[in-house]
């Protein structure tokens, strides 16, 4: 609420003031009224409304329509014609603001020549006519003026209007925008001089000769260099100042009928005499809006120039740029820094000099390809020599600068000192490469261990081969001589010996099966085992058939369901399923007929049952065969130690230990696994866990 009391109690002053001042500036203006006793040639209310509608805002434009209401009805004429001529003048300063508000940049209009050109087109030449159109409409139809002088008054009316809006308000905005100059004393000796010339230039000009000289000199042009003057030293205010005091002199001569603008009317020589004003004024506006956006302009300039400088000198990498003819003609710190050398020391020098001497050749040529276009851009990695003497390693990257015609004006360096950069990369590089020596050189030597070791493994295969082989050759001798000796003996025979021969024949008889063992056991492990499906019904019910203790009246022996078709070896297979229904059979209580059942393990752990075909395991996994009798049984404590060379659970049973060694050594190869379920007296289960081929079949 305050704030609105103030900001409505401010309105009323700023109405009040505008009013008054609007009201004494017709007043004067229409005293010099020379057609019509309300239409003036000169009108300064026009500008003053219009700089206080940019300045204060529209609202005020009450204060324009009381101030010309004012004027007229106490001048001449009725209600009904001020109040048309009052609007006419409201329009014409609205009208003008806005426009000058929406196109010319408002109240700074004058700081920008395109601006001001633009308020002079739209404020004074545009803005002006509903006012004048208004006023001598309203004029005529009271009867204040006749219709047949309408196009003389209008004509009158609206350059008034304009003049005012091109001198009275860019003074005021002017003024009012940038405020008072601080000048120096020189200026202040400068600006009176400039004024005292203005003065006297239009005193000489416009007060010189009376109306009733015979010959006119037409030399109102020389008042343009004052005001030049003043723009060029003095800016906007300087400008506006001048061509306000020189416009006044014109009027004032003008009215008086001296100077080159007096002819027979009145009217006529203040129409000459304002279309001198707002030219010379719009010429020395125009020119210093020009002035002050090139200062402006060179401001910014500046102020880049200085930014770049700053950049330059404190930019932590060096940075160097070279003349047309390649030699430094700036530097900064940084690079100082890398080189070694002072400011003074490196201008004039070419950066070749710089150069690592294997490299200088090298470099003139790839900067000659950049300069010259052939290359697309120069981003080097190279060696400098410090004054010092030492030699570092740095990165380049170059630019062109380049004139306008395309030339190479200058070029723009920036080196960065990477020195310990490739420091790090060399020692990097340098164990790269003894770690890649080391490496070929311990492979080396175990290629030559691993060569060496199958050579012996190879040998002593062949020794115990051989040795296990050669052993059955004296042993069979053994075993002949003995029964030789025997048959020999005949009947004859003490019974001693005879016992002992027989004793001599079934020792090597156990020791051939040893051996024959030892060596079925080393050709599990070193005989090929190469894998292919193999069907394991087939395979089963094969040995089955060839052996008869696997069969009736001796054993019952049998396949339930299905049996997997496997990934294996077929005589792995054969020596595994063997030695596994072997013993099956074998280790049966006396007097029991031994009974075997051969199945496949479900997936849920449950032997599988019915069918006969090969089930349907997908290939690669794990399936399980079960060889379940009704044996004697193995203790767990046995259990564990079964399946190694030699071991056996059972006394009274033939047999040498090797074949579940060898049952488990084959598996094995075969990457698949073998395991026992027993209990004493109640008979094993065997299972094989092999890997499943049957989506290959
Ligand atoms: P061998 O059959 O020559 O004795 P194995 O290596 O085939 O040798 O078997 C080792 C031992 O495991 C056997 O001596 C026996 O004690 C025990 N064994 C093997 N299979 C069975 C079985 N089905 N029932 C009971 N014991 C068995």
């Amino acid at each position: 609420m305050g704030a609105k009391r103030e900001l409505s109690s401010k309105w009323f002053f700023r109405i009040s003031i505008l009013t008054a001042v609007y009201y004494l500036a017709g007043k004067f203006g229409l005293s010099l009224a020379a057609l019509n006793a309300s239409a003036s040639a000169v009108w300064p209310p026009t500008g003053i409304a219009l700089a206080s509608l940019l300045l204060w805002g529209s609202d005020t434009w009450p204060a324009v329509f009381f101030g010309a209401f004012l004027v007229n009805i106490t001048t001449q004429g009725s209600f009904a014609t001020s109040f048309g001529i009052a609007t006419g003048n409201t329009l014409e300063a609205v009208l003008g603001a806005w426009l000058v508000w929406r196109f010319a940049g408002g109240a700074n209009a004058f700081s920008k020549a395109q601006d001001t050109f633009k308020f002079t087109g739209l404020a004074a030449i545009v803005s002006t006519t509903p006012s004048a159109t208004f006023g001598v409409t309203s004029l005529c139809l009271g009867g204040l003026a006749s219709w047949n002088q309408y196009g003389s008054i209008w004509l009158t009316w609206w350059l008034g209007d304009m003049v005012s809006n091109v001198i009275i308000a860019p003074l005021v905005l002017i003024w009012k925008t940038q405020g008072l100059p601080r000048l120096t004393s020189k200026q202040i000796i400068e600006a009176a001089l400039m004024l005292l010339t203005v003065i006297v230039t239009g005193s000489l000009l416009f007060l010189g000769k009376t109306a009733s000289s015979a010959e006119h000199e037409p030399l109102g042009f020389l008042a343009l260099p004052p005001l030049l003057w003043a723009a060029f030293r003095f800016g906007r205010r300087g400008a506006i100042t001048a061509a306000l005091i020189m416009s006044a002199i014109a009027l004032w001569g003008t009215v008086h009928r001296f100077g080159p603008f007096v002819g027979s009317a009145l009217n006529a020589s203040l129409l000459f005499a304002q279309a001198f004003m707002g030219t010379s004024t719009l010429t020395a506006l125009v020119l210093a809006a020009l002035l002050s956006e090139q200062k402006k302009a060179e401001a910014i300039l500046k102020e880049s120039e200085v930014r770049f400088r700053a950049f330059f000198d404190n930019a932590a990498v060096g940075a160097v740029q070279l003349d047309a003819a390649g030699r430094i003609v700036q530097v900064n710190d940084a690079f100082c820094q890398i080189t070694g050398y002072g400011r003074g020391e490196l201008r004039g020098m070419h950066p070749s000099d710089l150069d690592h001497p294997d490299e200088k050749e090298s470099d003139r040529t790839r900067m000659a390809e950049f300069l010259a276009g052939r290359t697309l851009n120069y981003d080097v990695e190279k060696r400098y020599v410090r004054k010092t003497g030492e030699v570092i390693w740095v990165h380049v990257t170059v630019g062109i600068i380049r004139d306008g015609n395309g030339q190479v004006a200058r070029t723009a360096s920036v080196v960065e000192d990477i020195t310990a950069r490739r420091k790090t990369e060399q020692a990097l590089k340098r164990m790269r490469d003894e770690l890649e020596r080391a490496n070929a050189d311990l492979e080396h030597r175990v290629d030559e261990r691993t060569a060496k070791l199958r050579e012996m493994i190879a040998e002593l295969e062949h020794f115990s081969y051989a040795l296990v082989h050669d052993l059955r050759a004296p042993l069979r001798a053994m075993q002949s001589f003995a029964g030789l000796a025997e048959q020999t003996l005949g009947e004859q025979t003490p019974p001693a010996v005879l016992d002992y021969l027989q004793r001599i024949r079934a020792a090597s008889g156990r020791m051939d099966g040893l051996v024959l063992d030892a060596l079925n056991y080393n050709r599990a492990v070193l005989q090929d085992l190469p894998l292919e499906p193999v069907n394991l019904y087939e395979l089963v019910s094969g040995i089955i058939s060839t052996y008869p203790n696997l069969q009736p009246p001796t054993a019952q022996v049998q396949i339930e369901g299905s049996l997997p078709v496997v990934l294996g070896n077929k005589a792995g297979l054969t020596q595994c399923f063997s030695n596994l229904l072997g013993n099956a059979v074998k280790f049966v209580a006396s007097g029991t007929q031994p009974k075997v059942t051969i199945r496949t393990e479900d997936r849920n752990g449950m032997p599988q049952g019915g069918k006969q075909t090969p089930s349907g395991s997908s290939n690669g996994a794990l399936v399980r065969i079960w060889i379940e009798d009704n044996g004697i049984g193995i203790t767990r404590e046995s259990q564990g130690r079964i399946f190694d060379m030699f071991q056996r659970a059972h006394a009274g049973y033939e047999g040498t230990g090797t074949g579940l060694a060898i049952v488990r050594k084959v598996t094995e190869r075969m990457a698949g696994q073998v395991g026992v379920e027993s209990e004493p007296g109640k008979g094993s289960r065997f299972w094989l866990e092999l890997r499943s081929a049957s989506e290959g079949l």
